[in-house]
């Protein structure tokens, strides 16, 4: 199951209270389909959706759809075409089946915040989508409703929400896009739990940048060291094709052959190695010598 069908299985284990019902279905016309005079389809891939739309339906409007999806097909479709059925919901929002005017959302049906939150939550079950927090963060909600759009940009913010707006192949797209927002909205509707998923995936997401860097930090220390020793290497092999490398001071001989032996060596692992060994500083202290020398 992909996040977001785990969201919308989470949101539809919300229990089902009378006024948040009728509240709740809004959500969903406004976002699904196909809401008109003459039809209502609502076509959802979430199994957990489409079996909450009847009992959803029948509480909030005391009515049952007129098609019901197939058991065995992949989407399901719900539909309703009765006159009678199709009034009945439209005075439920205080509009006019007869009218042809665009569709507005109707606040006076969501006066109180559970409501409104409801309302959201069926808008979103209906018409929204969130992408798996391990690959980006981005949640949105699509209507075909223009007006339907702006006013619930409007009503999110109400809710303390602040969305982003766009649209897309004629929809109007309401998004976020930073995670902890995603968080809040999540868990605003009724998904603490995928809600959490997203923090862990931050979290999780944040500590493997951090180790990143320090494996990156760490490479180029060792860069640092690999090019020191070429530098020094190459020094060696000048003296020693100017004849002067037998002449170097016994002390930077052996600091030199060891170079020799252990060209990956840091200058701390040469500096161990000697015998006695030397301290970084004076190990530090022969290598500047030996390039000195080199350089004539
Ligand atoms: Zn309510």
């Amino acid at each position: 199951m992909s996040f977001c069908s785990n969201v919308k299985a989470e949101l539809a284990r919300q229990p089902i209270h009378t006024c948040c019902a009728i509240a709740e279905a809004y959500g969903i016309l406004l976002f699904c389909n196909t809401f008109t005079p003459g039809c209502i389809k609502i076509v959802t891939e979430s199994r957990d959706l489409a079996q909450r739309l009847p009992r959803l339906f029948k509480k909030a409007f005391d009515i049952e759809f007129d098609q019901l999806p197939n058991q065995e097909q992949g989407k399901a479709i719900f539909t309703i075409d009765c006159p009678r059925k199709l009034s009945a919901i439209y005075e439920t929002f205080g509009l006019d089946v007869q009218a042809t005017v665009s569709l507005h959302v109707n606040l006076s049906v969501l006066e109180e915040d559970h409501c409104k939150i409801s309302f959201v939550r069926g808008a979103f079950m209906a018409g929204g989508s969130v992408t798996d927090p391990e690959k980006r963060y981005h949640l949105e909600f699509a209507t075909s409703h223009h007006y339907v759009g702006r006013e619930v940009y409007s009503l999110l913010m109400e809710l303390g929400f602040y969305p982003k707006d766009t649209t897309r192949g004629g929809n109007s797209i309401l998004y976020f896009k930073q995670s902890d927002h995603i968080e809040d909205v999540l868990t605003t509707l009724g998904a603490p739990v995928c809600a959490m998923q997203i923090m862990e995936a931050k979290v999780e997401k944040e500590f493997r940048n951090k180790i990143n860097r320090w494996v990156n930090c760490e490479t180029a220390n060792v860069g640092k060291t690999v090019n020191a020793a070429q530098e020094q290497l190459a020094a060696i092999r000048k003296l020693e094709k100017m004849d002067l490398y037998e002449q170097l001071p016994q002390k930077l001989r052996e600091t030199a052959e060891l170079r020799k032996a252990y060209p990956e060596a840091s200058l701390l692992e040469l500096a161990q190695m000697q015998d006695p060994p030397l301290t970084k500083s004076a190990i530090n202290h022969r290598m500047r010598k030996i390039l000195e020398l080199s350089r004539g």
